[in-house]
């Protein structure tokens, strides 16, 4: 069984996003487009309002689904399709915007620390054009797996028996919070083609004898086998995924496989036809 070592290492770069908020970007940038299946990665982080308040006020989405995790703060959700949604600290949105979804993503707070993630993940041909869906996992939705100082929170996938509540039946998506103590280590194993990588937000980690430093992106190469350490103590994401091998066109929020296909949403946003119909609204779990 081949062990996944790290093929590409990206550094986070600091871009300014919605109405001026201060993200750092890995996935989605030119030094590494896609990972297909997953169309960017956002990491946002601060204790100051500046870099947040502004928020993301109305804009639309086509063609993918939005997966944010929130680890710190409070940012409310309203979508034209009527819903409305608190993310807090813990929890986590998953966002199906498919045929068209317009949203804001608003922080509900004026100060203090405001700290989570946004993954991208692409929809294969035949479901872009598809029905929106949403839904939203608070904090106590999200099951974790302990052994020892080992802590995993498993939103998507499963670890050791614990299975995370969101599922993307085309991409399979894992995705995995893990804390690993000092001197400590963390095993998996995961579909030998999938695309993986993982993400330190604090502390770095080590890979055979390669190391990935916080706010860097390591890409894994293919394999069954996962093993790694960190001497220091270390948090990190690990995300990995089917993917869809189909032509990916993206133009700002709207991701397709054409150049037509992205004029026409552009048609129909101006249009007012990028909202086709009312996303299915699943209440939290509680
Ligand atoms: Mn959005």
């Amino acid at each position: 069984m081949a062990r996944r070592t790290i093929i590409r290492r990206i550094g986070a770069m600091e871009v300014t996003e919605g109405a001026g908020v201060l993200v750092r970007r890995s996935i989605g940038l030119p030094g590494l487009r896609h990972l297909d299946p997953f169309l960017l990665l956002d990491h946002f982080g601060s204790d100051n309002p500046e870099d947040y308040g502004a928020g993301f006020p109305d804009h639309p989405h086509r063609g993918f689904i939005t997966l944010t995790y929130m680890l710190d703060g409070h940012m409310l959700h309203r979508d034209s399709l009527g819903n409305r949604g608190d993310l807090r600290s813990g929890g986590a949105q998953w966002m199906k915007a498919a045929s068209g979804v317009i949203h804001s993503e608003m922080p509900q707070q004026t100060n203090g620390l405001m700290r989570g993630f946004q993954l991208w993940i692409n929809l294969p041909a035949s479901e872009k054009l598809s029905d929106p869906a949403y839904q939203e996992f608070p904090a106590a939705a999200i099951p974790e797996f302990r052994l020892d100082n080992l802590r995993v929170k498993v939103l998507c996938g499963t670890y050791g028996k614990v299975q995370g509540p969101i599922e993307d039946p085309h991409t399979q998506v894992q995705y995995l919070d893990v804390e690993i103590p000092p001197g400590g280590h963390f095993t998996h194993h995961l579909p030998r083609d999938h695309a993986a990588f993982v993400y330190p937000f604090s502390g770095q980690l080590e890979i055979e004898s390669q190391q990935v430093r916080p706010h860097e992106l390591g890409v894994l190469g293919e394999g069954e086998e996962l093993w790694l350490g960190s001497t220091g103590g270390a948090r990190f994401l690990l995300v990995a995924g089917r993917p869809l091998g189909e032509p990916i066109v993206q133009a700002g929020p709207f991701v397709m496989n054409s150049r037509e296909e992205i004029e026409q949403a552009y048609a129909d946003y101006k249009g007012g036809r990028l909202v086709r119909s009312r996303a299915r609204f699943h209440a939290p779990y509680a």
